[in-house]
């Protein structure tokens, strides 16, 4: 039985995580689940355990990385620390995200690549080839042979690429359950957010009116027609979805999980000690709507969400102990302002209130929101956050710069809604800037350099992160119940925490032995657009014994 090491590197740049230390993402996972399913023996270790023990290394005959484009240095590093002591010997497989970019592919010494879903190519390997290694595979696939989709392989520096794996039928999806006991080898787990999936693909089937490598709609209206299975092809190969996402691409139209499945996982996760479980879905209102067309679920609007499934859901997932209890909080990721009205944020709110909700905005300019394919307006995303606010969801807001369509006054729009998101109770505004991902209709969008537009851009970025730390302010004397995590590594004298429901990083002035606890803290300070200053008023209980948390 072949031994397979899974390694977590996502968001670990260049070997160590900046940001979002407390995420704990569902691909990896979902991986190891399937590699055990198919008779391997897996098992998942983030990054930071494995490139610091090399012992881990020498117990496995595959190293299997999951990693994004941002991260090839530290893949770079840690396939280097592979190859040290076994040559050739041992393959490297990768997966995630960063296969998608072939300049990364290039780049890394590996044997096998997994581009986009996994599901039905370890079908195809495990159930109806039948191998049993990825040493078997890789010697079957020959560099002038044909490699199939959704595969690709190097071999003597040759890259070979099957390109994109087809999209998974929901047979074989969510076969299994993602992996538990890995989750256990995370740094303070226990005070994570842990994303459970619960829906694969986006329901977003509109397209951006160019590509940034000159394909112009020629508004055939195919991918608004009222037949669902039109919406899938563009005749002059626009990709579906808003310009700058890849999840329609490789995941294709929604597919929702079985309500047990999801239930059992969550009832898993907090069996180990988990307290803060995200559900994962590029829209949560996607769940069980899939159900309710015959056709895929290509409109990201219609037909509305499916009530009936989403309150079951959450009903069986809001009921189990610890989270009655108030010892653990169930969270939603996202949710497309066109499927919020007054009923289903109520429902929402019954179940969820006092917990934040991102709503992607990105710009308030319904010009740029139309050229891109965003499937709001800018009034969508204000009525779905006023709704939201009013039964007690916290609103958060993404926004973007540096699209490639993107004008100053496009900007100026944007810059001149912002006080009415403070008014409609926005509590937090996210700002990316636009970085194009391969294979999107925007993948070969070049920098932006005209003077006037960045200017506008640093602009934003200085309200965004004024209006981040006002609403900061307003924390000032809450009380909250945070789960402490670990040593503030800047300064060792401090502790990082972590709100129960929701929140900024609250950090705390105590003792180390309190790391593991769940505290009340009441918040004294406002640190930065990011992070307050808290003081314990007691500790509530302990979650992990300290040798165990440290
Ligand atoms: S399918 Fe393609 S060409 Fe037709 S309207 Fe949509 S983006 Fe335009």
């Amino acid at each position: 039985m072949e031994r397979v090491l899974v390694v977590d590197a996502n968001a670990r740049l260049k070997g160590r995580r900046l940001t979002t230390l407390d995420v704990i993402g569902s691909g990896p996972r979902i991986v190891t689940a399937l590699l055990n399913y198919y008779g391997f023996d897996a098992e998942l270790y983030p990054y930071e355990r494995v490139i610091g023990d090399r012992d881990i290394l020498n117990r496995f005959d595959v190293l299997a990385v999951s990693f994004m484009i941002s991260d090839v240095k530290a893949v770079e590093k840690l396939i280097n620390l592979w190859r040290k002591d076994r040559g050739k010997e041992g393959l490297v497989v990768l997966g995630g995200p960063g296969t998608l970019s072939v300049k990364a592919l290039k780049l890394l010494d590996f044997d096998i690549a997994f581009l986009g879903e996994v599901e039905q190519v370890f079908n195809e390997f495990f159930a109806i080839r039948r191998y049993r290694s990825f040493k078997e595979i890789f010697e079957e696939l020959q560099p002038q042979g044909q490699v199939p989709r959704g595969v690709a392989v190097k071999k003597k520096d040759m890259l070979l690429d099957g390109g994109v794996a087809p999209w998974a039928p929901r047979e074989l999806l969510f076969k299994v359950i993602p992996d538990i006991n890995g989750v256990k080898m995370y740094p303070f787990y226990w005070a994570c957010r842990v994303y459970v999936e619960i829906v694969r693909g986006c329901s977003n089937f509109k397209r951006p009116l160019t590509t940034a490598n000159g394909r112009s709609c020629n508004s055939c209206g195919l991918c608004l027609s009222q037949r669902l299975a039109d919406r899938l092809r563009c005749p002059v190969g626009i990709p579906p979805g808003c310009g700058y996402c890849s999840v329609p691409l490789i995941h294709g139209y929604p597919k929702s999980r079985d309500r047990h499945s999801i239930v059992e996982e969550v009832r898993r996760l907090l069996d180990i000690g988990v307290t803060r479980i995200v559900l994962s879905a590029p829209d949560f209102l996607d769940y069980g709507r899939d159900l309710k067309t015959e056709e895929p679920l290509t409109d990201p609007c219609n037909p509305p969400p499916n009530i009936d499934a989403i309150e079951k859901l959450l009903k069986d997932l809001t009921s189990l102990e610890n989270v009655v209890d108030g010892k653990a909080s169930i969270l939603v990721e996202n949710v497309k302002a066109c499927l919020v009205d007054d009923y289903v944020a109520e429902v929402l709110g019954r179940y969820l209130k006092g917990t934040a909700i991102y709503i992607g905005l990105e710009s308030c300019s319904d010009k740029l929101l139309e050229a891109i394919g965003r499937p709001n307006t800018c009034r969508d995303v204000l009525e779905a956050i006023k709704l939201l606010s009013k039964h007690g969801i916290k609103p958060y807001v993404y926004l973007m710069h540096g699209l490639p369509l993107e004008k100053t006054d496009d900007i100026i729009t944007t810059l001149n809604t912002i006080p009415m998101l403070q008014q409609l109770g926005v509590e937090r505004i996210i700002l990316y800037k636009f970085r194009p991902l391969p294979r999107t209709a925007f993948s070969k969008a070049k920098r932006r350099h005209d003077e006037e537009y960045l200017k506008f851009v640093e602009l934003l970025k200085n309200r965004v992160k004024e209006f981040n730390e006002q609403m900061k302010q307003k924390l000032l004397n809450r009380i909250m119940d945070v789960i402490i995590a670990s040593e503030y590594p800047r300064n060792r004298r401090y502790l990082v925490s972590y709100p129960l429901h929701h929140g900024p990083v609250v950090l705390i002035r105590a003792s180390k032995r309190f790391i593991g606890c769940v505290a009340r803290v009441r918040i004294v300070d406002v640190i930065s657009d990011r992070m307050v200053m808290g003081t314990i008023l007691y500790i509530k209980y302990r979650i992990v014994n300290p040798t165990t948390s440290l």
